[in-house]
């Protein structure tokens, strides 16, 4: 496995590689989420980059910046398991030797659920990604649904501006008891991790209700409560939307729907959501 941290060498790199190539950005402290990234990759092309970069212009809170779990020996460990082909590990400096100035305005992608919690997340989300993408060259993204809002962000971004490859998004993978798997999930205490899978449960409980034909208000705000319910939990928000354009519904929910959750245990900010086809209530 080659590692490259220098955007001139993986370029150099590049140059020579005329193989279809499977791309999967991470942050790293990798688990079986991005891992399952990685196989669908190799199943798909003749070569897998896996780039690992914690991105500090998408944090907007400092502190869970400084906090994100940081495992670089042990990532590369389970990147060379996996048969990963190459890896690109370019430190803040190297992606950023001056602020990057442009702005991405994504219009109601962007306002709701993570866009409105994390101003700016998304900006910085689709620079980092744009840089990547003229670095790597892939022919093929791959990125987690577990991530909802940051793929219609991609795509979009992709279609726009053109960028010439296929983005595939992937299943969520899932503790045992269904907590999804995060990177973040380590911050946990052992009572918050055990907390923390009302997530879930939460998000199968609310399509239960929506599919006997109780009202989306009703249901969001029952399951708010219940998060919040819970000592040292504060959900942001509870949602049931549009899994296209993560709009309420007009009137009746019908087709793609996506319940999306996001909830601070403690000063750990997890997120969750279903995505599912929605044939209308049994009442
Ligand atoms: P991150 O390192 O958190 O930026 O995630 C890198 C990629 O892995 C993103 O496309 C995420 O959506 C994806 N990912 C994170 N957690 C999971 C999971 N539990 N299952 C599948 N994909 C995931």
């Amino acid at each position: 496995m080659i590692v490259h941290s220098s955007i001139a060498d993986f370029k150099a790199f590049r140059c020579d590689l005329k193989t279809k190539i499977g791309f999967v950005p991470t942050m790293g402290a990798l688990h079986e989420g991005h891992l399952s990234l990685i196989r669908k990759s190799k199943s798909e092309n003749e070569k897998t980059c896996c780039s690992i970069f914690v991105n500090p212009i998408q944090f907007n809170n400092p502190e869970d910046f400084a906090k994100y779990p940081k495992v670089l020996d042990r990532d590369l460990e389970l990147l060379q398991q996996e048969g990963c082909d190459v890896v690109f590990v370019p430190s803040a400096q190297e992606m950023y030797p001056i602020a990057p100035k442009t702005r991405f305005d994504f219009g109601s992608l962007e306002t709701v659920m993570e866009g409105a919690f994390r101003p700016g997340h998304f900006n910085g989300v689709a620079i980092v990604v744009s840089k990547l993408f003229h670095i790597v060259r892939p022919n093929m993204a791959y990125f987690g649904r577990k991530d909802l809002q940051q793929t219609l962000v991609i795509k979009q971004l992709v279609s726009d501006l053109q960028f010439p490859l296929e983005i595939e998004v992937c299943d969520t993978w899932r503790e045992s008891d269904g907590l999804a798997m995060s990177s973040r999930n380590a911050r946990l205490t052992t009572e918050q991790r055990t907390q923390a899978v009302i997530l879930y449960q939460q998000l199968l409980e609310a399509k239960s209700l929506l599919i006997k034909g109780m009202s989306i208000p009703f249901i969001c705000d029952a399951m708010l409560n219940r998060i919040n319910a819970q000592i040292g939990v504060k959900a942001e928000y509870f949602q049931i939307v549009e899994a296209n354009s993560l709009l309420p519904f007009k009137n009746k929910p019908q087709g793609e729907v996506a319940i999306c959750v996001a909830a601070y245990f403690g000063d750990v900010r997890l997120i969750d959501n279903l995505v599912f086809p929605f044939e209308g209530s049994t009442n």
